[in-house]
């Protein structure tokens, strides 16, 4: 989850980093979130067609895509990795389009869905797909129950959408569906797509079940909510500071293994000094006289190059 409510617009813009978001005199004058869209990072990649408009597909690297949704508040990113024998899908997005079908158009390979933790934006496709792994931890199989519209309705107000709505998507029915886990992952499991192992990292903090999934052979860490480069939100009530600390540590520790950040929203391919940047930060955090601003009510604002870390105020340390 990115973000949780529209009132967070204006801080949403003002702590973006992508070379087009606007700078922070610029961001009063921003009227509607896609206003900085297209971001002009996502043009340095091929872009493949499929038959669904509501998706935009990315060839990030010869055996990976990234697929992204740029016409929803939430710009979430879901990532397909190619291997020899099977093909890893990273996020199923938000269940507004038919994400099956570009998955169908870009292999023949079976399909393996793991998601980098279990908000709703992350995971809401899953029920499309024969093969999910997931997490045996109560939060991820709380979620994989589904959500009533009640509770998901909320994130798909019409302002929340900029353009090429599928016509089967209606905000008064939208809802999480349930799905199966057919295979629980534990914490450093390896999972083999052939000539690519992807090693699963338990890195709690954004939520209690995020991970990270870092690809050595490709120099790859998919980093789900835990990094992208705008305000990362550590401050719901599942959210933990402290464990964010830690597992900012566990992220550095692979530093030498990757190369780029593949992050869950806005933007892809982020250079790996972020991993330093970040943990430099959660240090930062716990300095009483660090400077910082009160978002809202019990919610402060730190921030760094890049990036902004929403945390408990006072800090859950
Ligand atoms: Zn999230």
């Amino acid at each position: 989850m990115k973000k949780v409510a529209l009132c967070l617009y204006v801080m949403y813009f003002l702590v973006g980093c992508a070379p087009t978001s606007p700078s922070t005199t610029e961001a009063a004058v921003v009227e509607h979130w896609y206003d900085v869209m297209p971001r002009a990072s996502w043009a340095k990649y091929p872009q493949v067609e499929t038959s669904q408009n509501w998706f935009e597909v990315y060839q990030i690297s010869d055996n990976t895509y990234a697929i992204y949704e740029p016409f929803q508040w939430q710009e979430a990113i879901s990532y397909l990795l190619i291997g020899s024998g099977n093909a890893l899908l990273v996020d199923t997005l938000q269940g507004i389009g038919d994400l099956k079908t570009v998955v169908s158009q870009l292999t023949d390979l079976p399909v393996i869905v793991i998601n980098t933790h279990s908000h709703f934006d992350h995971i809401s496709g899953n029920y499309q797909f024969e093969t999910v792994y997931g997490f045996n931890q109560s939060f991820a199989l709380n979620n994989a129950k589904g959500h009533v519209n009640a509770v998901n309705a909320q994130y798909m107000t019409p302002d929340t959408f900029w353009k090429n709505i599928p016509s089967s998507f209606s905000a008064e029915t939208y809802h999480n569906k349930a799905y199966d886990i057919d295979k629980f992952v534990e914490d450093g499991e390896v999972i083999e797509l052939g000539g690519r192992p992807i090693k699963v990292v338990a890195i709690p903090g954004h939520s209690p079940d995020s991970v990270i999934l870092v690809d050595k052979t490709n120099r790859m860490m998919l980093t789900g909510d835990s990094f992208y480069p705008a305000s990362l939100y550590l401050y719901f009530d599942t959210s933990s500071f402290k464990d964010f600390a830690q597992s900012a540590q566990t992220m550095l520790s692979y530093r030498n293994d990757v190369d780029f950040l593949l992050p869950g929203h806005n933007e892809t391919m982020q250079p790996v000094n972020y991993l330093t940047k970040l943990h430099e930060a959660t240090l930062a955090v716990q300095n009483p006289e660090a400077p910082s601003t009160l978002e809202e009510e019990g919610v402060r604002n730190y921030q760094f190059n890049g990036f902004s870390l929403l945390v408990k105020d006072p800090l859950d340390r």
